[in-house]
């Protein structure tokens, strides 16, 4: 695995001058590293250093890179046909990734609407929230403080306030009901003062709001929190007593990331609609898919609409569904839930030390995610430049230097070399 480009340079002045990178500035953006290829755990940039991977690419590449089954199930379809549209044709990968789907999703998710992207999973969710509420209608949403929903105009308008792009968009983006983040982590006790904020605002809104959104259980990229189970019951029950809808954003936490197939199985609480994307299809292509209830269904069949309104031309990409059908089965026909366990307990043994040093203001790991909050907010660029020095590769955000990696692809040992490097930097760096 030694091969590299024909220039063999890390840092390309293409790409520095002409090619935006998320959330970057065109006048001095952060360093880019230049990867040849990836395999299992490992980045191999152009000039051949190797990189274990603690991010799985942004929480999706769960069984690591170039994995086999998952190239062989991408060959055999795109020599069948790579896409074709979904209005008024169907397909096989289409239909079995379904029967998939629902056969691991909540018991009660019955209906399956393909998208191109987490985000764009966001937007049809409210979408259908508020077609299911059209008489009288129900146009706005509700959800918490540190949530991340997604880039979109929608997406955003539910993402932290603060933290999220709301800043930069003002008054252009729609305003929501924002209860605080709920204070009771997870594992420890419940205090019933936690959900009042939240039962008041819906109480106070009922008759505007069509739902709530939010991420169970953990709340990604808006905070690297993890929250008491308790309170998606006491939503739940409270979203039935006024009729309102519930969403959960899965597309991070699904898949066995937090140690369960899917987070909300945490609190056996089911939501009306359940947004999945992420590592749905390992990580190998962009793809989302957002499921709701018989019920759901059938209140926006009956609206005056009459249909759901949303049809993107890339609906249910037959390449997208057979890469999808190929990783979901690995990962059942694994013993994924032990090795997440596993992991969980490396991370937990090995993060500890964190907890003591000066710099830092939390320690936290459930399921394959671990998270060493800082005091203060990480500088990307020397904290990227030591990981490639250390030969791993993690990417902070705000004060949250964690690790999420390829949960069926790394080893104990590569898993040590991540924990080893992150503690190292931190301590270099900040403390
Ligand atoms: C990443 C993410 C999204 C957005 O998905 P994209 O594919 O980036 O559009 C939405 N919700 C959650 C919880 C996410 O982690």
């Amino acid at each position: 695995m030694t091969r590299t480009d024909s220039t063999g340079q890390i840092h390309d002045s293409f790409d520095h001058d002409h090619l935006w990178h998320p959330y970057t500035s065109t006048h001095d953006p952060l360093p880019t590293f230049k990867v040849d290829h990836a395999s299992g755990a490992i980045i191999t940039l152009a000039d051949g250093t190797e990189l274990i991977d603690g991010m799985s690419s942004w929480w999706c590449v769960i069984h690591g890179y170039n994995h086999p089954v998952l190239n062989q199930a991408a060959k055999n379809q795109i020599d069948r046909m790579s896409h074709v549209m979904f209005g008024g044709l169907t397909h096989q990968p289409a239909i079995d990734l379904g029967k998939l789907l629902l056969s691991i999703l909540p018991p009660s998710m019955n209906h399956i609407f393909y998208a191109d992207s987490g985000s764009v999973a966001t937007e049809i969710a409210m979408k259908m929230a508020v077609q299911a509420i059209d008489d009288p209608p129900h146009t706005n949403f509700a959800t918490i403080r540190s949530g991340y929903h997604g880039d979109t105009w929608n997406a955003m308008s539910v993402c932290d306030p603060v933290t999220g792009m709301h800043g930069a968009f003002g008054t252009s983006l729609p305003i929501r009901h924002f209860a605080p983040a709920p204070q009771c982590r997870f594992g420890e006790e419940w205090d019933p003062a936690d959900y009042e904020p939240m039962r008041i605002m819906l109480a106070e809104n009922a008759d505007t709001i069509a739902g709530v959104i939010l991420e169970p259980i953990v709340q990604g990229a808006g905070g690297m929190r993890f929250y008491h189970p308790q309170y998606l019951r006491e939503l739940r029950k409270q979203c039935d007593d006024l009729g309102l809808i519930l969403i959960f954003d899965e597309i991070a936490t699904g898949f066995g990331r937090t140690g369960k197939m899917f987070a909300c199985e945490y609190s056996g609480v089911e939501p009306d609609i359940m947004l999945i994307g992420k590592s749905l299809t390992g990580g190998f292509m962009t793809f989302s898919a957002v499921a709701t209830t018989a019920a759901i269904a059938d209140r926006i069949s009956s609206s005056r609409a009459g249909v759901m309104m949303h049809g993107p031309t890339f609906m249910g990409n037959p390449l997208a569904c057979a890469v999808a059908i190929a990783s979901t089965e690995l990962l059942v026909n694994s013993s994924w839930k032990n090795r997440i366990q596993e992991i969980e307990a490396i991370m937990k043994e090995r993060l500890a030390e964190a907890a003591t040093l000066p710099c830092t203001a939390d320690v936290r790991v459930l399921g394959a995610i671990g998270v060493i909050e800082l005091k203060n907010e990480v500088d990307l660029a020397p904290f990227q430049q030591m990981c490639v020095e250390e030969g791993v590769w993690i990417r902070p955000f705000g004060r949250n230097a964690y690790i999420m990696p390829p949960y069926m692809a790394i080893t104990d040992e590569q898993l040590h070399s991540l924990c080893d490097a992150l503690l190292k930097i931190i301590k270099r760096l900040y403390c």
